[in-house]
């Protein structure tokens, strides 16, 4: 909690390539194994007595634990700056099991409005024929956040940061602090979906949250080619989410596991570079004469620019922003890109593009996207590993569109 979060830590580089790995590996092999197993054996029913007296660790179940899952944790829990990490075989298994072990009936969760569609429809539906309650309030509105919580009923303050699609940043600190201040608040947990950071721009725990969770699918695997989330924050905490794990049972594979440590080691080389591409993938878009506005925290007009200054290393990989026009231009534009794929997910080595209209938001009208703040022109963009030179050439090319009014640059 004593470190400027701007400080750059103490090598997350090396982090992300040596954590959690023993020192030798079995065979001498450079890269962690795969322990591709269902169940452990004992050697006789000392051993089992042993294991269940807790005078020795070792592995009894698939569903409880594996080696090869354990060494992405510990790399991971190391890059959280956390005392511990349990992976998951997504983020949604991640988000939701979380909320399960931190609440019960009768209680009540703070959600920011800005955010995963599935998450919110979890708290929103779900959790409510369960019995807790929630409120929706605008991320940033840290006097709503504040008059949302109900002394005593609320559990959970939960907010991604940056959120989905318009990258709100949430002032952690403040967050934390509003817990702090208020005695009665003092159960209250302070939860980050911190997907769209990754630990190399911003470590939440080092900011106050109690609670770190991630959709590893994105930034963490890197590479569009596994499932899997995490949550991480003290040993206690992540102790009680991976106990409920254990009975719910959205455990990761093992095979899954390895991608994703093998993901982890480049983690800073590849968010440096989406950090930078992503900044001037927004510079280009804001001076465009196609585009009508940009969202992105490294860009002045964004809301939130000065909290990211202060509180994020990098500003991300992924710029939302609105063609000028209406939903058929914004597709012209989408179909003429050659390099970004489209597809929903973000965080990838390939840059990914969707217009939000024709995916998440597919099945609503209009009238009601706009209700929930999904304009039909909005594009989200997760700028990939490609040469940023070309990326900017490709966009500018699609932004120019025959079948259009709106001028060419
Ligand atoms: N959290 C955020 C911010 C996301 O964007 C997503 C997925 O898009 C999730 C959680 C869920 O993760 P997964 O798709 O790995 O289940």
């Amino acid at each position: 909690m004593t470190r400027d979060p701007r400080a750059p830590p103490p090598s997350l580089g090396t982090l992300a390539v040596h954590a959690g790995e023993p020192r030798r590996q079995p065979g001498d092999a450079v890269t962690t194994p795969i322990a591709c197993t269902s169940t452990y054996t004992f050697r006789d029913t000392a051993e089992l007595r042993d294991h269940f007296e807790g005078r020795v660790t070792r592995d009894e179940y698939g569903r409880y634990g594996n080696p090869t899952v354990a060494v992405a944790e510990r790399k991971l829990a190391a890059l959280e700056a956390a005392g511990d990490c349990a992976l998951f075989a997504s983020g949604m298994a991640a988000v939701t099991t979380t909320l399960f072990a931190l609440l019960k009936p009768g209680q009540h969760v703070v959600l920011t409005a800005d955010g995963y569609r599935r998450t919110r429809q979890f708290v929103i539906a779900f959790l409510a024929r369960w019995g807790v309650e929630h409120t929706l309030v605008e991320p940033g509105d840290h006097a709503a956040i504040a008059a949302a919580i109900v002394p005593g009923k609320t559990r959970v303050l939960l907010t991604e940061s940056p959120t989905n699609p318009y990258l709100r940043v949430a002032d952690l600190r403040a967050l934390a602090g509003l817990r702090a201040q208020q005695p009665q608040h003092r159960g209250l947990k302070l939860v980050i979906d911190s997907t769209f950071a990754t630990p190399i721009n911003q470590q939440p725990l080092t900011q106050g949250a109690d609670l770190v969770l991630h959709s590893c699918t994105k930034y963490l695997g890197g590479h569009n080619d596994l499932l899997a989330g995490a949550v991480c924050g003290d040993e206690a905490l992540v102790g009680a989410v991976r106990e409920l794990r254990g009975m719910l049972g959205g455990v990761l594979d093992p095979h899954a596991a390895y991608l994703l440590t093998r993901g982890l080691k480049t983690l800073e080389l590849r968010v440096t570079r989406q950090n930078s591409s992503g900044l001037r993938v927004a510079e280009f878009l804001a001076g465009h004469p196609a585009i009508e506005r940009v969202y992105y925290p490294g860009l002045a007009s964004h809301p939130d620019h000065e909290v990211a200054r202060a509180h994020m290393r990098g500003y991300g990989g992924v710029v939302s922003f609105l063609v000028r026009g209406d939903e058929a231009r914004t597709s012209r534009f989408i179909d003429r890109c050659t390099i970004p794929k489209i597809g929903p997910s973000l965080g990838g080595v390939e840059s990914l593009i969707e217009q939000p209209a024709l995916m998440s938001f597919y099945e609503l009208t209009s009238e009601q996207r706009l209700a929930v703040g999904i304009r039909d022109n909005l594009v989200r963009l997760s700028v990939g590993v490609e040469d940023p030179a070309d990326l900017l050439a490709d966009l500018a090319s699609a932004l120019e569109d025959p079948g259009s009014s709106a001028p060419s640059p």
